[in-house]
């Protein structure tokens, strides 16, 4: 039986634990923290879940194999996990948003609908729409639970035999021999995942995955607002407002919806172990400009905001594959790999094993950046 070790159990790695112990390997995981901690990558409540992957056309097929497994993991730990909303991108038809999405939708024939404004407006009527926009209406689109995935994944692995360690940091991953040390005991294992999010860098340097901090932002609806913001009847949006996007998902229970920026230029790069606590004097500027833009119903100013981070790459693409004989990469999300955790957890998997990907992603692959390969 092959021994895997796989360091860090945030999505990435919880879920690559338990398609590994699913797939018979002997596994021990090491997390710095507790499983489901909100000091990385995949805290706060929840995560948006698109099929229709604007970043890269090779991602439609890892969505549609997450949705499978996210549902297995329902089946396994009782759970709601996964929510199909529906979700529709919405901007002018120039726009990069319109543009990308139509042309991942062209590439890969994923289910999609095009919508005219006046369309777009009787669907969504809370929005701020313009005349020159269009939308384009993802029916596999929803919201998927951040931590209870978490620790379903890491439950699921320790249900299969996998030995997952907590407060245990790990100081160095040796790619030739597959040994891990962890305060100064050296343990080897056949092979090595690293799934440890913004700080992979720290462990693996030559990837040049930065970490970048954002922020996890939740808004009010003005009153009377309540129900055109819930849920069921704003779903999953993403808006191109100028050269920016907005994304976010209607109110759960608690009340609030949730935005967020897809990408914010305001922030330097943050070393890792400082995010707790960190503020910013621009932290929920930018988001509340597009809310404010976009959905005229919320009230601008965030009720809540924490921070958060992910590991950012030049590219914008995964780094997901082998770097060496022993060791492995699942890192560099970009700030939206948590709809791809579980397929990722599986592929990772399957390297590790020395099977055939399910999925392949080529993209992802981590000799794009040769200096890093062993
Ligand atoms: C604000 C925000 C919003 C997002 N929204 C979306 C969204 O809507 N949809 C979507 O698909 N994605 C979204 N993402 C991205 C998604 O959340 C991440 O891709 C996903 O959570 C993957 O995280 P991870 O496992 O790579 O990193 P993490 O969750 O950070 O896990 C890495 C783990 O490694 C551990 N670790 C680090 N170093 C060591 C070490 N040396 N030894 C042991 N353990 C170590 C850390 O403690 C941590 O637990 C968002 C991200 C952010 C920040």
């Amino acid at each position: 039986m092959m021994r895997v070790a796989v360091v860090g159990l945030g999505a990435w790695g919880a879920m690559t634990a338990w398609r590994l112990a699913a797939a018979g390997a002997d596994v021990v995981g090491f997390e710095a923290g507790t499983i489901g901690h909100d000091r990385g990558s995949s805290h706060g409540s929840t995560r948006l879940y698109r099929r229709l992957c604007v970043e890269h056309a090779g991602l439609v097929p890892l969505a549609a194999r997450s949705a499978v497994l996210w549902r297995e993991l329902e089946r396994v730990s009782g759970e709601t996990l996964l929510t199909v909303t529906g979700g529709v991108s919405i901007g002018p038809a120039d726009s990069a948003l319109v543009r990308e999405s139509l042309a991942v939708a062209a590439a890969t024939g994923v289910d999609h609908a095009l919508l005219d404004a006046d369309a777009v407006r009787r669907r969504l009527p809370m929005l701020r729409i313009p005349d020159d926009a269009v939308g384009i209406l993802d029916p596999e689109a929803g919201v998927l639970a951040a931590e209870p995935s978490v620790l379903a994944a890491a439950a699921a692995a320790r249900a299969l035999g996998a030995v997952l360690h907590e407060g245990a940091r790990v100081d160095v991953a040796e790619a030739a021999d597959g040994i891990v040390r962890v305060d100064g005991r050296a343990e080897r294992f056949d092979h090595i995942v690293v799934c440890a999010g913004a700080w992979t860098g720290e462990l693996v340097p030559d990837l040049h995955v930065t970490p970048v901090r954002t922020l996890v932002t939740w808004f009010a609806p003005r009153p009377g607002e309540e129900a055109a913001h819930a849920l069921d009847a704003l779903g999953v949006v993403v808006v191109a407002v100028g050269d920016a996007w907005i994304w976010g998902h209607g109110a759960l229970e608690g009340g609030l919806v949730k935005l967020g920026p897809a990408d914010d230029p305001a922030y330097a790069p943050i070393r890792p172990d400082a995010l707790v606590g960190s503020t910013h004097p621009l932290d929920g500027a930018l988001v509340s400009r597009l809310a404010a833009a976009a959905l005229p119903g919320i009230a601008p100013t965030p009720t809540s905001m924490r921070p958060c981070m992910y590991g950012r790459t030049a590219d914008h693409q995964f780094v997901v594959g082998r770097v060496g004989e022993r060791l492995s990469v699942g890192g560099g999300c970009n700030g939206h790999g948590f709809k791809h955790a579980a397929a990722i957890g599986e592929h990772l998997a399957e390297v590790a094993l020395g099977l055939e990907p399910t999925v392949p992603m080529p993209f992802a692959d981590p000799a794009r950046h040769a200096s890093a390969i062993a």
